[in-house]
């Protein structure tokens, strides 16, 4: 096993992270900005060092010097989290090129997914199911062309995208230029890459993912999947696990094309496969994530296993020792982020504890929201034996916790585990669109 590990992010992710490594007995290094001198990450781990200014350009962006700080450390191996250098296929390759450790699939694999139009292409090769669209356009002429065949309204998607950027819906002919030039755009400014895709808008559809693990001696186990419809602006707000939507036999057939997906790319590590799925319960393939998901705790809650760890281990070339019919998805998982709203410092923290009720977050009392960084301040999960007993724990848990100071949308997610639509398990990707955000 490596004895030392740098963690290349902030945030609760990077806290997450370190928690997993003093479990495992492994030592860790923390980089960090000059704004985050006073991060918890970094008093978390057992040796830190800053990479430059508080801009992510500027520091946890900074390829060379991050691979530079883990030599100097004795670090084998780097943890990318999620975000910044997660998905850069040119920085796990800068890993391996001075003898470290990339944690996650192969620079190849990451560049084949992160090219979202070139994945889709590999999974219809595989016979994964994926959303009726188009290949790379050339003009939105031609996207015109193409979206009077398929019916409107369409998707135009930047084949870099992530996170919600990159993407325009079109209700019709007259918004398809503006949305191609827009998104195009968009992409070269956040991905530097322009090119883009169409994709038939499926409304409504729930969005379901399916987490695996995969190890190098070709072992892919799913841990089943988790229900992400509940999103903001593209941009998931709620999660749960399992789906309300999804019967065993469901939850079988897409654990399948997932699995398929993964072996057809040749996959190593922790990875999640997105689909969209309609109320005929047909799924469609929309992109794979080759890193640690945001949510990733709802998983480990209903399956019992720690992905951290495993993603280490794997990474280190241990083999998985459990198979798919080991894994039994049990009992309820909800995850609720809690997002800032505003600056501020947090002038008091109360978080809520008792049975299988978990807070991942960086705050302490004292700590100032910084302006530069993601919004998120922590994600509150909880778990039961069912979906009911889970969302009254979830109410209780968000009734307690007391963040003040920062602005931020406790209120929005008590309002949200209380709507009907929520309640009955029966909601799609347009379920805060609905609520007239
Ligand atoms: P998840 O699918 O894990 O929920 P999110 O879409 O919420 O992931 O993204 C997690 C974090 O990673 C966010 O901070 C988001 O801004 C960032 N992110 C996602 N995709 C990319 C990308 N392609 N490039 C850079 N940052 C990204
Ligand atoms: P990102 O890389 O930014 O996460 P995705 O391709 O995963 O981009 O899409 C983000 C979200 O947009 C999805 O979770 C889903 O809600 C919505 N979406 C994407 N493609 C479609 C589609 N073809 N039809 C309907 N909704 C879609
Ligand atoms: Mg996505």
């Amino acid at each position: 096993m490596f004895s030392k590990i740098l963690i290349a992010n902030r945030g609760e992710i990077a806290v997450r992270i370190i928690r997993a490594c003093k479990e495992m007995g492994i030592a860790t290094v923390a980089v960090h900005s000059q704004a985050d001198k006073e991060s918890l990450h970094v008093s978390l781990a057992d040796e830190s060092i800053c990479v430059g200014k508080a801009l992510p350009g500027e520091s946890y962006l900074r390829q060379r010097d991050i691979i530079t700080a883990a030599l100097l450390t004795g670090a084998q191996a780097i943890h990318p989290g999620y975000g910044f250098l997660a998905e850069n296929a040119d920085f796990a390759q800068l890993c391996e090129q001075n003898g470290l450790v990339f944690i996650g699939p192969g620079a190849d694999v990451i560049s084949k997914m992160g090219d979202k139009d070139a994945a889709r292409r590999m999974m219809k090769d595989a016979g994964v199911p994926t959303v009726p669209g188009t290949e790379i356009l050339s003009s939105p002429a031609e996207a015109a062309q193409i979206a009077d065949k398929i019916g409107y309204p369409v998707l135009i998607k930047a084949r870099a995208g992530g996170g919600g950027k990159g993407i325009r819906l079109v209700n019709g002919p007259e918004e398809l230029e503006k949305a191609f030039l827009t998104a195009s755009e968009e992409a070269k400014n956040a991905f530097g890459d322009g090119g883009v895709y169409m994709e038939k808008y499926l409304s409504p559809v729930k969005h379901i993912e399916v987490q695996l693990l995969a190890d190098e001696g070709g072992n892919v186990v799913c841990l089943g999947e988790r229900e992400c419809s509940i999103q903001k602006r593209n941009q998931k707000l709620l999660e749960e696990a399992p789906s309300p939507a999804i019967s065993p036999a469901l939850r079988k057939q897409m654990c399948d094309a997932a699995a398929k997906a993964a072996k057809a790319a040749g996959y190593t590590n922790a990875g999640t496969v997105e689909f969209l799925l309609d109320d005929e319960k047909h799924f469609y393939f929309m992109e794979m994530n080759t890193r640690l998901q945001v949510e990733h705790p709802v998983s480990e809650y209903v399956s019992g296993v720690d992905i951290v760890k495993w993603q280490i281990r794997i990474a280190c070339g241990v083999l998985l020792n459990f198979a798919q019919q080991d894994v039994k998805v049990a009992g309820a998982a909800i995850e609720c982020r809690i997002n800032a709203k505003g600056g501020g410092k947090i002038s008091f923290l109360h978080v809520p504890g008792g049975p299988w009720v978990r807070f991942d977050t960086f705050l302490y009392q004292g700590y100032e929201m910084l302006p530069y960084y993601d919004s998120m301040m922590g994600k509150l999960i909880v778990y039961a034996k069912t979906r009911e007993e889970a969302i009254r724990k979830m109410n209780s848990a968000l009734c307690e916790l007391v963040v003040e100071g920062v602005p931020n949308n406790l209120d929005e997610q008590l309002e949200i585990i209380s709507d009907p639509a929520f309640l009955a398990g029966d909601y799609h990707t347009d379920f805060m669109a609905k609520r007239g955000e």
